[in-house]
């Protein structure tokens, strides 16, 4: 044996025996490890570290179809992703079959998302996998189940496991009609399109507006309670009959049945997200013949929506998937063409759910602004303002590209930076966080979703008088930011926005 060979095997015997080293290396084998399950063969330790390492990975699943928006009409639906990973539909099957027998995992957390996009057959093998492989019939180690009810629109298996869950939904209203038992959840998700089938089912089964009111008391169970209230609503929702002028829109909620499920479910905190797609797109327009509930929508003036007497600690608002409402915080171009009317959004939001803390989030994937960013700040605070808010603290993260802070100047054709637009104090608060993405090939999806590190700063407007603080948190993505900026053209503008990233 030469000397270099003994070295380099007590090199392999000191990693192989410090479980600390072998557990980095094999992490990052394990993170696609399905091209690297050869390396259990090398020995015991590593085999049992290596598994040890999946199950920990897989502790919590994402499994998800996407595509990209601009190829709908040609997008493959040949695979999915799970843990932001590319997998052939048919590699799921041994893919879950060797997460249960082989990895023995213990899955924590499921969330599933568009998959109702997928062929139905293919779709609803998976949602049977899901529950067989990664569930179990007893759900002993499930806690929280996102969304697979979108698959099988509420099936006896979904709604067996929503009882041992402590987040769970959106329900689809058979699934309500199981949760006769009393548990407290961490978070429920509800759709609009479930209050509709609410306040549907309530007007079916009684012959005046009393009697409904009776059978909505009866369907709504105060057993049931819940911390926080996810509500799902739909920004491109059509009538049935509504062949020509057809547009979607955002519809009309029936309000006694947010009310009476906040109330009876102790709601504590709210979370609304604002999707501009779902599989729930056909709004029912039998409830709209009787005068019993009062209509609702989030983009309806808000003079006419009536102040609840409820409070809650906080309302979160996810628009990461949202094409109305990110358009009415003036953050479309002007021919995009959604729905209308969302400056009356927080007003609005304030009404149903009384609050003093709002937190927005805005896409960092799609539409994200790419031109003018002291227009579009000025744009964002004008609709934030618009009626002057009292006590409210209001969050928002914004996703830009790097190339909106600055313009082309046309006569000079010099190129200048932006300010910050008026009104804002910039703070000396330097924010980052991660955001999965990554750009798509027409109809092939990527790989696998790349952990994008943003770079934030915050920019306030703070108005003592009427208690009303305003932190708007601007993230440019750090490899755009490292690409740099002219050093000559920084000093040029000392009060440009961008020079608040390099301060
Ligand atoms: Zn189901
Ligand atoms: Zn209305
Ligand atoms: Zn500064």
């Amino acid at each position: 044996m030469s000397a270099e060979n003994s070295v380099s095997e007590i090199l392999y015997a000191k990693v192989f025996t410090n479980q600390h080293l072998l557990e980095n290396i094999l992490s990052y084998l394990s993170d696609d490890f399905r091209k690297n399950l050869n390396v259990r063969l090398l020995n015991k330790r590593i085999n049992n570290t290596f598994l040890r390492l999946i199950r920990r990975n897989h502790r919590k699943m994402k499994i998800e179809y996407a595509y990209d928006i601009e190829h709908f009409e040609t997008r493959l639906k040949d695979y999915i992703y799970i843990n932001y990973r590319k997998i052939n539909n048919q590699d799921v099957l041994p893919y879950f079959i060797f997460l249960n027998t082989v990895v023995g995992v213990k899955v924590e957390k499921i969330t599933t998302r568009r998959l109702w996009m997928l062929e139905k057959k293919f779709k609803r093998r998976l949602h049977d996998l899901i529950h067989s492989q990664l569930i179990g019939t007893n759900g002993t180690h499930i806690q929280s189940l996102i969304n697979l009810e979108e698959i099988c629109d509420g099936c006896v298996k979904c709604s067996n496991i929503a009882q041992k869950c402590l987040e769970y939904g959106p329900l689809r209203f058979s699934t309500l009609q199981t949760m006769i038992y009393s548990k407290n959840y961490k978070k429920l998700h509800v759709t609009d399109k479930l209050f509709e089938n609410i306040a549907e089912y309530c007007i079916s089964k009684s012959k005046n507006k009393d009697e409904c009111f009776k059978e909505l008391d009866k369907t709504i169970l105060s057993t049931i309670s819940c911390d926080k209230l996810a509500i799902w609503v739909n920004e491109s929702r059509i009538f049935p009959e509504d062949g020509e002028g057809l547009e979607y829109d955002h519809r009309h909620m029936p309000r006694e049945v947010i009310d009476i499920i906040l109330r009876k479910w102790n709601v504590k905190s709210i979370k609304l997200s604002m999707l501009h797609i779902t599989n729930e797109q056909m709004c029912s327009v039998e409830w709209l013949q009787y005068d019993y509930f009062t209509r609702v929508r989030l983009n309806d003036p808000y003079l006419g929506t009536k102040q609840s007497d409820l409070k809650f600690n906080h309302v979160e608002v996810s628009l990461s998937y949202s094409q109305g409402c990110v358009r009415g915080l003036g953050n479309l171009p002007p021919e995009t063409n959604p729905p209308a009317a969302y400056d009356n959004f927080i007003p609005n939001i304030r009404r149903m759910f009384p609050t003093d803390r709002i937190s927005m989030e805005l896409s960092h994937w799609y539409f994200v602004p790419k031109i003018d960013i002291e227009k579009k700040m000025s744009t964002i605070l004008q609709v934030v303002s618009m009626e002057q808010q009292h006590n409210l603290s209001l969050d928002i993260k914004f996703f830009v590209k790097s190339g909106i802070v600055k313009k082309l100047n046309e006569e000079t054709k010099r190129e200048e930076l932006l300010g910050v637009a008026s009104g804002y104090v910039h703070q000396e608060k330097r924010l980052h966080c991660f955001k999965k993405s990554s750009p798509f090939n027409a109809k092939h999806g990527p790989e696998v979703f790349i952990d994008n590190k943003w770079i934030g700063r915050r920019f306030q407007v703070r108005d003592t008088v009427h208690q009303f603080n305003f932190n708007l948190d601007v993230y440019i993505k750090e490899k755009e930011l490292e690409k740099g900026f002219d050093k000559q053209l920084l000093q040029e503008y000392p009060n440009s926005f961008v020079k608040h990233f390099f301060a």
